[in-house]
C-alpha cells in the first residue's frame, strides 16, 4: 500500500490532489433560519493532519467526503456548507467550497485552485451515483470524480484518509482509487496499526466493552471476538436480550426477541467469558428529569425501561478492566445522551482510561459520548473515527476501501 508520504517524496506542488476525508459529524437541528452547526468536530479534526502537509507542499486539494444519508439528490439539511466553516477555523486557512459534486460550481473551482489552496466539494451522497448498486452509475460518478484533478496525465492523485468509510465499496471511496494513483493517508495508515494490535499477538488479558442499542448490529462481532477475548463486558441497550436469553424479565427495556436464541447459543459458548451488568438503572420515561431506581438485573419490574448499567456494574466492569493489558470498547452503556442515564457510560469511560496497555474506543456515539460526559480524549490510546469500519475490520472482513489501495 503506498502512503501520503510516498506521495510527498514524488512531490505534489502544482499537482490537484483528490482526497477523501470522513467529515461525517454530528450537526445542531436545523431550526427555522438558524444554520446548523457541528456539534461535535472530532472527525474534522482528526482529518487536518493529511490536508496540512498536502497543502505546505503546495498541492490543490480537492476534499471530497458525506455527510448523513441524503437519498442520492441535494438536501440543504445534510449541506457540507457548516462543515466547510468549521474545517477553515481549525485549519487556520481558507476553505473554498463548491456548490455541487462534480457539476460547474465544483469543475470550475477545481480548474481554479492555485497552489495551496483547498476546496472542500458538496456531500457526494447528493449524487446517486456513490452509493447505488448499479456499477455502471458508480463507475460514471467516480470517472467525474476523478477528472476534477486533470486525470493520472495532469498529475492527479488520489488519497483516501476516510477511515470511517473504508467498509463501503463506494465510488469515491472504490471506483475512484482505481482511476488515479492511489495512496492511503496518515488517518487510515494509523487506525489500521491500532486495529491489527487488536487482532494479531494481542496482550492479554484482553477486554472488550459492548453496548449500545441493538445486538443485531453487533453479533457478527461477538462471534469474531469471543473465542480471542478474556472477558465481554456487555450493556447498554444490547444486555437486555441477553438478560431475556438468561431467562429474566426485562419489563419494556429494548429487546430484540428474534435475536434471543442466538444470544443463548452465546451465552453457552461463552462460559464466564461473557459477563453482564449485576444492576440496571431504570425509569418509566426518558427524560432529563425522569425518576429513576437500582434495581438487580434480574428483577426489573413490568412496564420500566433499562436504561443505564447500575452502580455494582460499573464497579464489577470497572475490577475487570483493572487488570487489562488490551480493551477495546464500542457502544455506550446507557442512554448517555440523558443525564440520569449517563453515569454507566461516564464510569466505564474512566475505567477505560485507568486500564494499563492498549485502549481503543470505537464507534460514532461512543467517541462523542466520551467528549460529551468531559473525559480527556488524550487518556486513551486511541479513539477510533470509525464505528461501522473498525468493528469489520476485527470481524475479519474484507474491507474495500483498504483493499483497493492495495492493488497497483
Ligand atoms: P456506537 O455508535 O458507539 O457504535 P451505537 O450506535 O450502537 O453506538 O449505540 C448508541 C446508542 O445506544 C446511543 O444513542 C444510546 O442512547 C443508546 N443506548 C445505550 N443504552 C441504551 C438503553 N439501555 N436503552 C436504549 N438505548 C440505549
Ligand atoms: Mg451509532
Amino acid at each position: 500500500m503506498k502512503t501520503l508520504d510516498d506521495l510527498l517524496r514524488v512531490g505534489v506542488t502544482g499537482r490537484r490532489v483528490l482526497v477523501r476525508s470522513d467529515l461525517n459529524v454530528p450537526l445542531s437541528k436545523a431550526d427555522g433560519d438558524t444554520a446548523r452547526e457541528v456539534t461535535d468536530d472530532g472527525r474534522i479534526r482528526a482529518s487536518l493532519p493529511v490536508l496540512e502537509k498536502l497543502l505546505d507542499h503546495g498541492a490543490r486539494v480537492i476534499v471530497a467526503a458525506h455527510l448523513g444519508r441524503p437519498k442520492g439528490e441535494p438536501d440543504p439539511q445534510y449541506s457540507l456548507r457548516p462543515v466547510a466553516d468549521r474545517l477553515a477555523t481549525l485549519l487556520g486557512r481558507p476553505v473554498e467550497f463548491a456548490l455541487d459534486t462534480v457539476g460547474e460550481s465544483a469543475r470550475l473551482m477545481a480548474d481554479g485552485l492555485g497552489d495551496g489552496e483547498l476546496l472542500l466539494l458538496e456531500n457526494v451522497r447528493f449524487n446517486a451515483g456513490e452509493t447505488t448498486k448499479d456499477g455502471e452509475l458508480r463507475a460514471e460518478f467516480a470517472e467525474a470524480l476523478a477528472l476534477l484533478t486533470g486525470g493520472e496525465d495532469e498529475g492527479g492523485a488520489y488519497v483516501d484518509d476516510a477511515f470511517g468509510a473504508v467498509h463501503r465499496a463506494h465510488a469515491s471511496v472504490y471506483e475512484v482509487a482505481r482511476l488515479l494513483p492511489h495512496y492511503a493517508g496518515d488517518l487510515v495508515q494509523e487506525e489500521v496499526a491500532v486495529l491489527r494490535r487488536l487482532t494479531d499477538d494481542v496482550e492479554r488479558p484482553y477486554v472488550v466493552v459492548l453496548g449500545g442499542s441493538k445486538v443485531s448490529d453487533k453479533l457478527a462481532v461477538i462471534d469474531a471476538l469471543l473465542p480471542k477475548v478474556d472477558r465481554l463486558l456487555i450493556g447498554g441497550g444490547m444486555c437486555f436480550t441477553f438478560l431475556k436469553a438468561q431467562g429474566h424479565e426485562v419489563g419494556d427495556s429494548l429487546l430484540e426477541a428474534d435475536q434471543v436464541e442466538t444470544c443463548r447459543r452465546l451465552l453457552a459458548e461463552a462460559g464466564d467469558r461473557i459477563v453482564l451488568p449485576d444492576d440496571i438503572v431504570v425509569s418509566a420515561d426518558i427524560s432529563d428529569d425522569s425518576e429513576t431506581e437500582v434495581v438487580r438485573a434480574d428483577a426489573i419490574p413490568a412496564g420500566m425501561k433499562g436504561l443505564d448499567i447500575g452502580p455494582v456494574a460499573v464497579h464489577s466492569f470497572a475490577a475487570v478492566l483493572a487488570e487489562a493489558q488490551t480493551v477495546f470498547w464500542n457502544g455506550p452503556m446507557g442512554v448517555f445522551e440523558v443525564r440520569p442515564f449517563a453515569a454507566g457510560t461516564s464510569g466505564i469511560a474512566e475505567a477505560v482510561t485507568s486500564a494499563g496497555g492498549l485502549t481503543v474506543v470505537g464507534g460514532g456515539d461512543s467517541a462523542a459520548a466520551v467528549r460529551a460526559l468531559g473525559v480527556d480524549e488524550n487518556r486513551f490510546g486511541h479513539i477510533s473515527t470509525g464505528g461501522g469500519a473498525s468493528l469489520e475490520y476485527l470481524e475479519g472482513k474484507d474491507l474495500p476501501g483498504l483493499t483497493v489501495l492495495e492493488e497497483i
